[in-house]
């Protein structure tokens, strides 16, 4: 067994379809930590909330499972929607761990469902599906925060019946994606089979079970990815820039490896060169029990992965969403520098010759798309970060190809001036926050044009 010391928290992200219920589950899973009663155990990051090991075990009810595993928690990632899983990202990987993937057990799959799983598919990411809502199945009774056999039991065989019916639906869809899956208590090897939990986010039914399998996850495909070193200089993936009043362009942050300090010199992604800047400020939120204070933030001197972190320094208004953000030395800057703009220009497409043009919000977005249009063997001319803007419009109406003469935007904005001159132009755009959506109207576009 390796060296408890040297395991890092485990980064869960959230996923699944619009209104299914991910942010009910994170705030579900925050509030059972909290009433679990050790006062301070559960830590609010940045963008990031951490579950310790002790309350996760406490929750499940046999203190037995304590020696069973090693993970020193789980860190799940609080952004909003399912984007924050391609965000996270680190060098063509995910960054996240582990993936919660929710689907509404009563309305089954959707578009962003179905992309949470070729997501995960690619990038081999274990990951457990919670069946949503089972509380909204016709004649259930709830039992507040129960594990799931003991629920279940306490429901009518007419109720039980129709969870089954509903969770072999879900469970069908699954294996149509190419997984085996299977009720999670019904699972005997989660390296062959995918398990399903059915849950209710607001009831906490369920919960205790999910937080289990996720435990036994990470312990089974996990450990060697999480050794790491404390001491080492700091790597860590940008969420999001954010301006704060006082404060300017702030970044938040997940620092994944080693160290970052208070005064410590980073660089970071941004469209032209990496920017360089000394943190003036490492910031995290507030205990509840602070807010005699007036700003939302406390600083500290010092962080180590895996946390979620606000950074505040001068220069950081261009800094990418996605994009790496690592520790430099005098002696490495330069080497950092370099390492940083190569991690960028991996991922950006920018070679003037045929293809189409594609604008998206983060660079771990970016990267899923263009994997995308080339595994169809679409030509790219150009793909970047951002909003569509005028230049943009005005660029791809020089194309003549109107299989070519196309902008992809995914999350992005059209400002009003590239809305204008778009209206007048030949430009076919297609916006979209689902990936595959905009793949399969593209496609059709070309169908429709070759006919
Ligand atoms: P998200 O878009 O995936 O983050 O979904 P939300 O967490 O915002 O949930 C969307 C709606 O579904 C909200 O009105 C929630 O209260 C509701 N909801 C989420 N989970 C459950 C659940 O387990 N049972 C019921 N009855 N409603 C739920
Ligand atoms: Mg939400």
């Amino acid at each position: 067994m390796a060296d408890k010391k040297n395991l890092r928290t485990p980064i869960v992200c959230v996923m699944g379809h619009v209104d299914h219920g991910k942010t009910t589950l994170l705030d579900k899973i925050r509030g059972t930590a909290i009433v679990s009663g050790e006062a301070g155990a559960i830590t609010q990051h940045i963008g990031a909330t951490e579950v310790p090991i002790d309350v996760i075990i406490d929750k499940l009810g046999d203190p037995r499972l304590r020696d069973r595993f090693i993970v020193p928690g789980l860190l799940f990632i609080d952004t909003p929607g399912h984007h924050a899983f391609t965000t996270l990202r680190s060098r063509g990987g995910a960054l996240s761990d582990l993936a919660i993937v929710v689907v509404d057990i009563n309305e089954g799959f959707k578009p962003q469902t179905y992309e949470s799983l070729q997501i995960l598919k690619r990038f081999k990411t274990p990951f457990v599906v919670v069946a949503n809502k089972i509380d909204r199945i016709s004649g259930w009774v709830s039992q507040k925060d129960l594990p799931f056999a003991a629920t279940f039991k306490k429901q009518s065989e007419d109720v039980q019946a129709r969870l089954e019916t509903k969770l072999y639906e879900v469970i069908g869809e699954l294996y149509n994606q190419g997984f085996a899956a299977e009720r999670y208590d019904r699972v005997t090897n989660f390296q062959k089979t995918l398990g399903v939990v059915p849950v209710s986010a607001v009831t906490g039914e369920g919960i205790p079970d999910v937080l289990m399998v996720l435990l036994g996850l990470a312990q089974k495909f996990l450990e060697v990815n999480l050794q790491y070193s404390a001491e080492g200089p700091g790597v860590g993936t940008v969420l999001e820039v954010k301006e704060e009043k006082g404060l300017g362009a702030t970044l938040d942050i997940i620092l994944y490896d080693g160290t970052l300090k208070k005064g410590d010199t980073v660089v970071i992604g941004s469209l032209g060169e990496p920017i360089q800047t000394k943190v003036r400020a490492l910031l995290k939120p507030r205990e509840l029990s602070e807010i005699r204070y007036e700003s939302k933030f406390k600083q500290v001197n010092k962080v180590t992965a895996a946390v979620g972190v606000k950074i505040s320094a001068p220069g950081l208004e261009g800094a990418l969403a996605g994009s790496p953000i690592r520790v430099a030395t005098e002696e490495t800057l330069d080497e950092i520098v370099a390492q940083v703009k190569s991690e960028i220009d991996e991922v950006r497409i920018d070679t003037g010759s045929v293809g189409i043009m594609i604008k998206a919000d983060t660079l771990g977005s970016l990267e899923a798309l263009v994997h995308e249009f080339q595994k169809d063997e679409v030509p790219i001319r150009k793909a970047e970060v951002g909003d569509i803007s005028h230049r943009d419009a005005i660029e791809a109406s020089t194309v003549e190809d109107p299989l070519y003469s196309v902008i992809i935007g995914f999350n992005v904005k059209v400002h009003p001036d590239a809305r204008d001159f778009l209206q007048e132009s030949t430009v076919k755009v297609f916006t979209s926050d689902v990936i595959y959506r905009l793949v399969e109207d593209y496609q059709k576009y070309v169908k429709e044009q070759q006919e």
